[in-house]
C-alpha cells in the first residue's frame, strides 16, 4: 500500500483564510492516501474551517490550540518578529504520536496554508525514508533556496540568508518519516527559535545533513513556491461601516 502522507496546516483567522484553504484543500484532494491535520490558532474550533473540512471529503484531523499571548504577533509587528504556526505544528505532532503506531506506513509534511504547491511534489515526499528536502521558489529573498547535491548526496545549500543555519531549510523543503518521529519523541518545534531557526530546531534531533534525501531531481526542479498573500484592503467596507452599511455579515467569505 501507498504510505499515507499526513499533512500538517497551521492556520487562524484573517480575511484571506477561507480562500487559502479553499485553494490548499482543493490541491490536497488531487493526491492519494492523504491525510489532512488542520490546527487552528484559536481558543475553539471555528465554523468557517470546521464546514470547509467536513464538504471537502478529505481524510482529516481537525485540532486546534491558540499561540501564548505572550507569543503571538500584533497586527503592527513585523511579520518576522514571532514565529508562526509553532505551537500548532506540535500539537499535530503530538495527535500523531498518540494515535499512530510504528508499523503504520507514512511521511509527515508541513504545509502552510498560503504556499503554493505542484502535485509533482506529493510524489516525491511519498517515498521518504527518514528526512527528504528539495528546492523551495520565491523564499528566501532569492529565486528559489535549494540543496546542493554531489553524487546523490546533500553537501550544503544554496541560500544566502543566514547561511550558517544548521539546515537553513524552509518549512516547505523537507518531509519527515513518520517513523522517525514515533522514535524520537522529544523531537519537536522549539517555540523559542530565534527567526529562521525554527526549521533547524526540529531537524537537529532528527538527522544530519549527510543523511537528507535529495528528491526532484537531485534538487534541481522547485514544485513547492513560498507563496504570500497579500492583505486584502477594506477601505470602502469601513467607511460603509460607519454609516451602518458595511457588509452584510451573514454572508462567509
Ligand atoms: N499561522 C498561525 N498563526 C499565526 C500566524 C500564522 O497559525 O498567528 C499559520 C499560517 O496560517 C501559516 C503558517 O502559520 O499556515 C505560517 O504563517 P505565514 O504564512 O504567515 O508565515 P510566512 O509565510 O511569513 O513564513
Ligand atoms: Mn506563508
Amino acid at each position: 500500500a501507498l504510505p499515507v502522507i499526513y499533512v500538517i496546516t497551521p492556520t487562524y483567522a484573517r480575511l484571506v483564510q477561507k480562500a487559502e484553504l479553499v485553494r490548499l484543500s482543493q490541491t490536497l484532494m488531487h493526491v492519494k492516501n492523504l491525510h489532512w491535520i488542520v490546527v487552528e490558532d484559536s481558543p475553539v474550533k471555528t465554523q468557517l474551517v470546521s464546514e470547509l473540512l467536513a464538504q471537502s471529503n478529505l481524510r482529516f484531523t481537525h485540532l486546534h490550540t491558540e499561540t501564548p499571548k505572550e507569543h503571538k504577533r500584533k497586527e503592527t509587528d513585523p511579520n518576522w518578529l514571532k514565529p508562526r504556526g509553532v505551537e500548532q505544528r506540535n500539537l499535530a505532532l503530538q495527535w500523531l504520536r498518540e494515535n499512530r503506531e510504528l508499523s503504520n506506513e507514512g511521511v509527515v509534511y508541513f504545509a502552510d496554508d498560503d504556499n503554493t504547491y505542484s502535485l509533482r511534489l506529493f510524489d516525491e515526499i511519498r517515498s521518504t525514508k527518514r528526512v527528504s528536502v528539495w528546492p523551495v521558489g520565491l523564499v528566501g529573498g532569492l529565486r528559489f533556496e535549494r540543496p546542493l547535491v554531489e553524487g546523490g548526496k546533500v553537501m550544503g545549500f544554496y541560500t544566502a540568508w543566514k547561511p550558517n543555519r544548521p539546515f537553513p531549510v524552509d518549512m516547505a523543503g523537507f518531509a519527515v518519516a513518520l517513523q522517525l518521529l514515533l522514535a524520537n519523541r522529544e523531537a519537536r518545534f522549539d517555540l523559542l527559535a530565534e527567526r529562521g531557526y525554527l526549521e533547524s530546531s526540529l531537524l537537529q534531533s532528527l538527522a544530519s545533513i549527510e543523511e537528507l534525501e535529495p528528491k526532484a531531481d537531485n534538487c534541481t526542479k522547485v514544485l513547492v513556491w513560498h507563496t504570500r498573500t497579500e492583505k486584502p484592503k477594506m477601505k470602502q467596507e469601513e467607511l460603509l461601516q460607519k454609516q451602518g452599511l458595511g457588509s452584510d455579515p451573514s454572508i462567509e467569505v
